[in-house]
């Protein structure tokens, strides 16, 4: 078994997007037209034409991207393209080579009057298992269409500047949720602008069944769209929890907030729909909106809980990247990328800023806040912490970086925790690393990208030699951080503290109250090693054989069987306190199955507290800390 699997439902994979606008200085260029059949859908996939402006080259090469800003990793959208026929003027066909999975090119391009092909979504299919949910495509005829438009549209060479005319064709029932611009909106027929290719791809559209709210927060207009394939969920009932986490993070944010409107598309997948993504879920950050993808059978109070962990994360990407970005960034390659080294800030600062805000503005307590540092803490030490960050980011796409990529919000969030404490610290609690990013904010912008490798002594100047330090060793260096040494000077300590469950699964905080353990004929079962107060309080003994979970039972425990595994185990990250369910075992010869109510089992562990002994600085520095 895989804990990494087991565990994945506290895991959410976050992304962001992060190329900017790019000043435009060459005289107006002829629009390319995309278009988009929602309705002829036949076999699960949808047509698209690609009409460009006429060509003026002998030759012309046609890009689906490899990569889009914010995954960190090949995509490779052309696997998804089919059927891709270049036509000229008269409508014979002109000749068309594939150079590699994502690249076409066409030899008569003078001739070319339009590209068209044949889009598979992501959701199924052999390869759509390699793309996150939320950075992929949905088809489901007349019920959704969830459209990351860079697996369905492409760019030629050199026109990744022009802009687009995209019109969809749609059914009648369903309504378009998107932040790209509209030039007119009709039952059957949709059509939007999009000044250059990246507007394209960097404002994804939701199609479903009308379930959508808007609302306006002082100088923002905020979007939020459900897809709910049993209907459970309603955009309404989450419009005040959407609506409290966003005015407390304009607050935290100050000045360094400037966004005029922000869109939420969230498309809930059945549970059974996300085992084929692993498990997978989580939200891809864009400029105006993000793309959410969570389960339908969530409860509200935790469905809403995540929303806030996550829509918070992607909205501080509005700060970093969007306002202070490099020029890596700025100039995104889609099929020949360019990684910046400061993903530390782009990931890592982004998610300490979701946590401290939120006990910042009084949305969780204290020790609940400690409990997240603790997870951090927890969850990093399961990539190299002798690895530099900065070499990581950099050389992100290839191995052995690519796999520590789930470090940037573990360790990523960490790194910027010592630094906040640090410039605390040394400014008598007036700054932290948030008035660095609001300074930085005000110097750059979305049109003015740094210089990558100048960012770091850029910050050292703007604060303290402590900092060099941290970054030399820490960041750019190999040496992993002495947490308590930072924890310490806030008064902190490590002690014993009760934290909740992540499921009935598990023991504590961090291991299942199971292990796999060969019988006498050397097959493998889960065997019971440890207890929780709601499996003892229904009779489960440790030694006790574990078949099966609220009435689905285990197959034979092996790699191959990992998927199924996970079916039973993962409807439990979903249960509320009083969910009866139940557990078979076996003990002895016996077969038993036991009843029980959830509850909220809690496990002491050695977890984050406030030191009792802590110095009356430390404590000054602490509230400077969570609450300046
Ligand atoms: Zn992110």
């Amino acid at each position: 078994m895989k804990k990494n699997n087991l565990l994945i439902f506290s895991l959410s994979i976050i992304f962001f997007g992060c190329a900017t606008l790019k000043q435009n200085n060459t005289v107006k260029q002829v629009e390319i037209n995309a278009s988009i059949d929602l309705v002829d859908v036949n076999d699960d996939k949808v047509k698209v034409v690609i009409d460009p402006p006429k060509i003026n080259n002998d030759e012309i090469t046609f890009y689906i991207p490899q990569i889009v800003p914010g995954t960190y990793e090949y995509s490779n959208f052309g696997r998804f393209i089919e059927n891709i026929k270049a036509f000229d003027y008269k409508g014979n066909e002109l000749k068309l080579n594939q150079e590699d999975e994502n690249t076409w090119s066409i030899t008569e391009a003078k001739k070319l009057d339009k590209i068209s092909y044949l889009t598979n979504d992501t959701f199924d299919g052999p390869d759509g298992k390699a793309i996150y949910p939320m950075g992929g495509t949905n088809y489901k005829k007349n019920e959704t269409f969830l459209l990351n438009l860079h697996s369905m549209i492409g760019y030629f060479d050199g026109m990744k500047e022009n802009s687009y005319r995209l019109n969809i064709r749609s059914p009648k029932n369903l309504e378009a949720f998107t932040s790209l611009s509209v030039i007119s909106k009709s039952d059957t027929l949709d059509i939007f602008s999009a000044k250059r290719y990246f507007h394209i791809i960097d404002n994804p559209i939701l199609y479903s069944e009308p379930n959508a709210v808007s609302f306006n927060l002082d100088d923002i207009k905020v979007g939020l769209a459900i897809y709910s394939p049993t209907g459970t969920h309603k955009a309404k009932d989450y419009q005040d929890a959407i609506e409290k986490m966003m005015i407390a993070q304009k607050k935290f944010l100050g000045d360094a907030n400037n966004t005029a409107s922000y869109d939420i598309l969230l498309h809930l997948m059945g549970m059974e729909d996300l085992q084929y993504f692993g498990g997978m879920m989580g939200a891809l950050e864009h400029h105006t909106s993000t793309t959410v993808v969570f389960v339908d059978q969530m409860q509200a109070e935790e469905l809403t809980q995540s929303l806030v962990d996550v829509v918070s994360h992607e909205f501080f990407h509005t700060l970093t990247p969007l306002n202070i970005h490099s020029e890596e960034i700025h100039n995104f390659e889609y099929n020949t990328p360019l990684m910046s080294k400061h993903l530390w800030m782009y990931e890592g600062t982004t998610e300490y800023f979701a946590n401290l805000f939120q006990i910042n503005q009084g949305l969780i307590d204290e020790q609940n806040f400690y409990n997240r540092i603790l997870e951090k803490l927890n969850y990093s030490k399961r990539y190299d912490d002798t690895m530099s960050f900065t070499e990581m980011s950099s050389k992100i796409v290839d191995e052995p970086y690519q796999t520590n990529y789930g470090n940037v919000y573990q360790k990523g969030a960490l790194i910027n925790m010592c630094l906040d404490i640090i410039i605390r610290e040394n400014s008598g609690g007036e700054r932290g690393i948030l008035s660095v990013m609001q300074d930085l904010a005000k110097k750059y912008g979305k049109e003015k990208p740094f210089k990558d490798n100048l960012l770091i002594d850029e910050i050292i100047s703007m604060t303290y030699p402590q900092v060099a330090d941290f970054f030399k060793n820490h960041v750019e260096g190999k040496v992993p951080i002495n947490y308590m040494e930072y924890l310490n000077k806030v008064g902190l300590t490590m002690g014993e503290t009760e934290v909740p469950l992540p499921s009935i699964l598990f023991k504590d905080n961090q291991n299942p109250f199971f292990e796999p353990q060969p019988d006498q004929d050397g097959k493998v079962r889960y065997v019971v090693t440890g207890l929780n107060d709601t499996i003892e309080s229904m009779g489960v003994e440790i030694g006790d054989v574990f078949l099966g979970l609220d009435g689905k039972m285990l197959p034979e425990i092996k790699k191959e069987n990992a998927e199924q595994i996970n079916a039973v185990f993962t409807p439990s990250f979903m249960w509320d306190d009083k969910k009866e369910f139940t557990i078979t075992i076996q003990r002895n010869m016996d077969k038993q199955t036991l009843i029980g109510i959830t509850g909220k089992p809690n496990a002491k562990v050695s977890g984050v507290v406030e030191d009792p002994n802590a110095a009356e600085k430390a404590i000054i520095l602490r509230t400077a800390w969570l609450k300046n």
